[in-house]
């Protein structure tokens, strides 16, 4: 039988918070925006690049209450991003209500992989070929971020591209660590395709979380 515990986090008023702290998002859209971010713990996506594998277990993480965690959040920004791990492994329903109550505008960063909860002001979908995002996330996406590993991720990128609705911003981002090896090839794909935008990781060049 489930504990007490397991049923709050089952019904998204507690969350396996890993960190949480005010940065600047240094990524797509809102990059260079003043925002605090919500790390949540549990992701089964199981990306061999992933650069938070320590987000992957949500066990390791203390369920923690979304007062809590909103209460946190206010001291700080009116931009509130929520990352993960896989957020949607979870019911955001209940923290996103919380924030909007309180005036925040609320993001997430998602693989889009589980069903679409909560209320969103933007949805930036990073799609992972190991599990595809749900039709509901791709519909309601306000930017794509394709993660560009190798050479096959271009056509990874065009296919997902075809997905998404016909306003979403689309964006190839060079995976860190072959972030030399790839991002000549990104300049020159969205020079000859200029659909697309480039994405850097700039919070890594800032030295920033
Ligand atoms: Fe890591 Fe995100 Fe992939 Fe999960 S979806 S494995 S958190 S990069």
């Amino acid at each position: 039988m489930k504990n007490e515990v397991q049923k709050l986090v089952d019904k998204g008023l507690m969350l396996p918070l890993m960190e949480e702290f005010y940065t600047i998002q240094g990524e797509g859209f809102h990059k260079g925006t003043a925002a605090y971010f919500i790390r949540v713990g549990g992701c089964d996506v199981g990306c061999h690049w992933c650069d938070v594998k320590e987000s992957w277990n949500a066990a390791i993480h203390p369920p923690t209450a979304i007062e809590n965690i909103v209460e946190n959040a206010l001291k700080y920004s009116k931009t509130i991003v929520i990352t993960g791990g896989e957020p949607l492994t979870w019911d955001m329903g209940p923290l996103t209500t919380m924030l909007k109550s309180k005036g925040m505008q609320t993001h997430i960063e998602t693989s889009g992989a589980y069903e679409l909860t909560g209320i969103w002001d933007w949805i930036c979908l990073s799609p992972k070929k190991m599990k595809l995002p749900t039709a509901e996330v791709y519909k309601e996406a306000n930017e794509l971020k394709v993660i560009i590993f190798n050479k096959d991720d271009f056509r990874f990128a065009e296919e997902q591209a075809a997905q998404v609705s016909e306003n979403c911003i689309l964006y190839l981002q060079p995976e860190w660590s072959k972030r030399e090896k790839m991002s000549p090839l990104i300049v020159e794909y969205v020079m000859q395709n200029p659909k697309w935008k480039v994405s850097l990781q700039t919070h890594k060049y800032l030295n920033i979380p």
